[in-house]
């Protein structure tokens, strides 16, 4: 129909990042969006339009936020060990970015807003078995990214219904695939090092790593679903994601 034909303007924040390739990569597929990467690096993809731009500016999120319909906003700043001055980087990105993504939003009359969140947020260094959505958020979060991450996670659930902005947050646990930069890379220099000649405990704890093209994959699920608006049963709430079987496009 000719309905079907009009593409959806969506914006991926950190559309030049591991899960940000990806997610374009499966919105270019579905056929269903016109997509535009905001990112503070050039993403190099001739198929999209870069918006080379910082998320603390609150201008430069909100004019490329114009004509948009979705938001996918997966930009962090990257999760290195913590001293004073990336605190207060993490901080900006993560947390005032994120606002300036709702504000934005707002001002801009965005219907949909999907975050990336991480499962981290309600882990307190304890086993978490079958854990699932109704667990709270972490008292004593592991590091001060995942601190972050909370607060971009409260932050927009509470916005949903903000003018008609409907949001959810997705939270997968370790991510690997094609073109990883950190968990794989790591851990081969790590055991290269003679890193990891040792087990802690009993070797048998479990750690949920999902496949990148399925977080991306969930992405498109959750766009899909808050095409309802507001009063979708997913708006205002977050997800575990986790592997099922790879998904195909
Ligand atoms: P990544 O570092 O590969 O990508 C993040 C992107 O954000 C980069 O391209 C970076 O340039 C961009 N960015 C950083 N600061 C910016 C700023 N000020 N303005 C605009 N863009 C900026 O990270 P990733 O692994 O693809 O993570 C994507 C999302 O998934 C993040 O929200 C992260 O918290 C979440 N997540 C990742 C994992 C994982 O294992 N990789 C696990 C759980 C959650």
């Amino acid at each position: 129909t000719r309905a079907s034909a009009v593409k959806k303007k969506c914006l991926v924040t950190g559309g030049a990042g591991f899960l940000g390739k990806h997610l374009v990569d499966r919105l270019l597929a579905s056929g269903k969006y016109d997509v535009v990467v905001f990112d503070i690096r050039d993403s190099g993809d001739p198929r999209v339009n870069t918006i080379v731009g910082d998320l603390r500016d609150p201008k430069q999120v909100e004019d490329a936020l114009a004509g948009v319909e979705v938001v996918f906003h997966c930009a962090t700043a990257a999760p290195a060990a913590a001293n004073t001055a990336n605190k207060t980087l993490m901080y900006d990105v993560n947390v005032k970015g994120t606002q300036n993504i709702i504000d934005g939003c707002v001002t801009q009359s965005v219907n949909t807003l999907v975050y990336t969140s991480s499962a981290s947020v309600v882990f307190d260094g304890k086993d978490l078995i079958n854990a699932d959505e109704s667990m709270p958020y972490a008292q004593k979060p592991i590091d001060y990214y995942t601190e972050t991450k909370i607060l971009g996670e409260r932050l927009v659930l509470s916005s949903n219904k903000r003018s008609g902005l409907a949001t959810v947050a997705l939270r997968p646990s370790g991510i690997f695939g094609e073109h990883d930069p950190l968990l794989v890379p790591l851990t081969v220099a790590n055991a290269k090092k003679g890193k990891m000649k040792y087990i802690i405990g009993s070797g048998k704890n479990l750690m949920d790593f999902t496949y990148v093209g399925n977080v991306a994959q969930a992405h498109l699920l959750a766009a899909d679903a808050l095409e309802k608006g507001t009063h979708a049963k997913c708006a205002g709430k977050a997800y575990f994601i986790t592997n099922a079987d790879p998904q195909p496009f």
